[in-house]
Formats: structure tokens, sequence, C-alpha cells
């Protein structure tokens, strides 16, 4: 199955701890290695830690229906609760929460309004009443808990990814850049770090949190349920905007073709979202239950490529993409991006090929939106594949250039073997001289792809 969602487009698998074991997690990296290994193109693995989930504790008859407009009470007394009352295991939210800050319960399905705030009790007002059961979830739009940002459980999972060399480590439910920070201390480059943003704490820091983290996803399943519905899109659209301005990588994730876990085809609506996300600039679209639990996996993928695909060709792409003004930085690489693209552009060339060892020339040519595609080639499998999420990008990975004329023969027979560019047309190449030396992007040539390219 991992082996037909790649034929259909997909490039990222995502693991969720919150499912899977790590013997679990260890037999799907292989699984999905073995794939990668039939293939000239790296396949990314993100792995997504569970973070730190608030629960209620447990109810005496298992559940309990609690009715709007009554008072509600949440407490450190471990004893089971029922309808007045019920343990919260979390004092960390006792220390942080104050009068008129709101709980949700059960993914938004209840809604509370602490009243009353004491060291291990607080009183609430049912503002939205119903049944709830045990252990479910509590979000806290309005407070900011001092959690960590990682719990043991997130600590022994991301040992576990790190060891199994996973490609990119996703966070949940990080309120503050200091959270990044904490998972960077350990992760020391070996796996890059995706913040998902799904609180309104961390909407409120996205700038900081983006400036510290290697990229963002919009978790809108779980924004949603911590901000009115309503404002997840300007949320998207504002993410999306400051990733493409810092050349970082953002995913949309959630619900996107949710109908088609039972439906093989999905509802215009569905289709309009994807195609919006991608119009706007996403680098990675996301599915999940469509892909991990519904019943056309398949032909959820090859639809969400299809929608890409599609808009990518559209006369509304170009300017919708370019929008966006994103001036270079004063660097090397920005500046050969930039100009790469120009050149690209001006003369209509098949594709700019550049040499990336770390990656880093990669996301600032795709920074640029080029019409043509970028093919990377890298030395490291993991640059690679880390470079997997990011918008427009084609990654190879062949050993590292012997001079210059090795690089530019290479570049025109990769574009061709890859079926980038034909005999006859021209590339763009892209590197940084001497070979190698990381941040340092200051060459530029353009080549013909000669008859002979796919001469081995
Ligand atoms: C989300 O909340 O949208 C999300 C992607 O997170 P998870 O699937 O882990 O709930």
């Amino acid at each position: 199955m991992i082996g037909r969602l790649f034929e259909a487009g997909a490039d990222v698998f995502r693991i969720n701890m919150s499912h899977t074991s790590h013997d679990k997690l260890r037999e799907l990296v292989t699984t999905i290695r073995a794939v990668e290994a039939g293939y000239s193109r790296p396949i990314g693995i993100l792995v997504d830690l569970q973070g730190p989930k608030l629960r209620l504790g447990t109810f005496a008859d298992g559940a309990a229906e609690i009715e709007t407009g009554q008072d509600f009470v949440l407490d450190t007394d471990a004893a089971p609760g029922d309808a007045k009352r019920v343990h919260l295991p979390h004092p960390e939210i006792f220390a942080a929460i104050k009068r008129g800050d709101t709980l949700l319960i059960d993914d938004g399905k209840l809604r509370l309004v602490a009243t009353d705030v004491a060291a291990a009790r607080i009183a609430t007002r049912v503002e939205v009443g119903g049944k709830v059961s045990n252990r479910k979830g509590v979000s806290l739009p309005d407070t900011v808990i001092p959690l960590a940002a990682l719990a043991p459980k997130d600590l022994a999972d991301l040992e576990a990814a790190l060891n199994a060399g996973v490609d990119w480590i996703a966070l949940s439910f990080i309120q503050r850049p200091e959270d990044i920070a904490e998972a960077k201390k350990i992760t020391r480059g070996r796996a890059a770090v995706m913040a998902k943003i799904e609180k309104p704490q961390a909407v409120a820091r996205l700038a900081d949190i983006l400036d510290l983290a290697d990229a963002l996803m919009v978790a809108r399943g779980d924004l949603g349920v911590e901000m009115p519905l309503e404002k997840v899109p300007g949320v998207q659209k504002e993410m999306t905007r400051i990733c493409r301005r810092a050349g970082k990588p953002v995913v949309v994730a959630t619900q996107m073709l949710e109908s088609m876990i039972a439906s093989p085809v999905p509802t215009r609506a569905e289709v309009s979202d994807v195609a919006t996300a991608i119009f706007d600039g996403a680098d990675a679209v996301m599915l999940s239950a469509e892909s991990a639990a519904g019943k056309y996996p398949v032909e959820a993928v090859a639809t969400m490529n299809r929608i890409a695909e599609e808009v990518e060709r559209d006369g509304m792409y170009p300017p919708s993409i370019h929008v966006l003004q994103t001036e270079p930085e004063a660097t090397g690489a920005d500046a050969i991006a930039a100009a790469a693209r120009q050149v690209a552009e001006t003369l209509d060339l098949a594709a700019i090929v550049c040499w990336t060892s770390s990656g880093s020339t990669g996301l600032r040519v795709s920074r640029e939106r080029p019409n043509c595609p970028i093919v990377a080639i890298s030395p490291i499998e993991a640059a690679g594949r880390k470079l997997s999420v990011v918008w427009g990008i084609h990654c190879v990975i062949d050993e590292d250039a012997r001079d210059q004329d090795d690089m530019v023969e290479r570049a025109c027979r990769l574009a061709f073997k890859e079926g980038f560019a034909k005999a006859g047309q021209r590339i763009i190449i892209v590197a940084g001289v001497p070979l190698g030396t990381p941040g340092a992007t200051n060459f530029m040539r353009i080549a013909f792809v000669g008859p002979g390219a796919d001469d081995e």
C-alpha cells in the first residue's frame, strides 16, 4: 500500500505517535525505506509526536450527562466523577487558569467557563452541555499552561524516531518558541522540526516560532477546536504567507478530502479547499484518516495530486502565487536563486538544477516559486529526504561532482534522465563552488542538454 500511495503522488509519510508503538514505527520506517530503494526519488518520513494532550479523569459510570446552565467542578481528587464534578489530573492547569477562561471538552463539544478558581478546585458554569465520558480531551484556549512541550511519552517517542532515522519531527500543541528550542536541543540536526500550530497561544507567537522551527503545519483539526472555526482560514493564509516569506515549508492539514474516507469521489468544496491551499503557495497538503483508515486511500492521494497539478497548470496560478513579493535576502543563495528564476523564465529554460549539500540552496530556489521544475542534487540522503516536503523540488541523491565540468555534465544528464529536459533544451545550473560548502551558493551556468545526455 505504501508503494501504491507513493506511485499515486505521496511525497512524505506521516507516522502519528498517538496511535503507533515503537515496534510499529520501526516496521513502518523499514517498509518505507524498502519502497524508496526502488525509485530514484527520496521519500520523507514525518513522525508526529502526541504532545501534552490534556485529559479529564474518569466517571463512576464511565460517563455523565452535564446540562447547559448548571455548575460543574474540576478538582484534584482522583475519585471517579459524576454529573457535578470530575478529576482533572493536571496540577499545572489549576496554577494557570483564571476566572472567565474557557475550558473545551471532547474536541469542543462541551464548553465550560471558570467562575471561581482555587488551588485544588475550578468551579465552572456549563455554557454548552452534553454527555462526557472517561478521559476526554480538555483544551484551554485562553490559558497559557506551563507544560513542557515534550511529555515523557514524547521524549521516548522522539528518541525512537531519531534512532529509526526519520527526517521530520512534528511537535503537537506547542505554545511558545521555547517549545521548539527544547526539541531542537534533543534533535541536534538529526531530523528537522515542524511546529504544528493548533493553539491560539502559538498563533499569537507565529513569527517567533517560525524563527526557530524548520517548517509549520496548519493543524486545522485542533485549531478549529481551540479557536472559532471561522478564524481558521485566515490563520491558514497568514501562516502560508509568513512561511513563503521566510522560505520555510508549510503543510496544510486535516479534513482536506474528509468525505473520501467513505466515498471514492470528494465533494466540490473539498476540491476547492485543496486547490485554495495550493493557489496560496502551500508546500504540502496532507491527508490523515482519508489515507490512514479510509476506504479509498490511493484514490484520495491521486485526487490530491491531480488537483495540485491542475492548479499549477491554471493561468491564475502564476499571478496568485506571486501576489506575495518575496524579496531576496542579502545572501549569495538568495541573489542567485532570484536570478536563476529570472533567467529560467526569460529564456524559457526546461529546469533549474541545483547542487545542494545541506538542502538550503534547494529551499531558497523553491522560495522563488519559478515556473519550471527544480531538480535538487545532493550527495546527502538525509538532505534529499528533508526536501521531499518542499514545494516544486524533485530530489536526486548522487555523489558530489568532481569539478565544474562534471557538475554541468551530470546536471544535464540527470535533468534528461529524470524527464525534466529533452535533448536540445537548456537548463540553468546553480551551485556553491567549491562544492560541498554549505551556504556558499555563488555559481550559475546555462547549459544545453545534448543529444548524448542519456549516455551513461
Ligand atoms: C490536526 O489537529 O489538524 C492535526 C494534524 O493533528 P493530529 O492529526 O495529530 O490530531
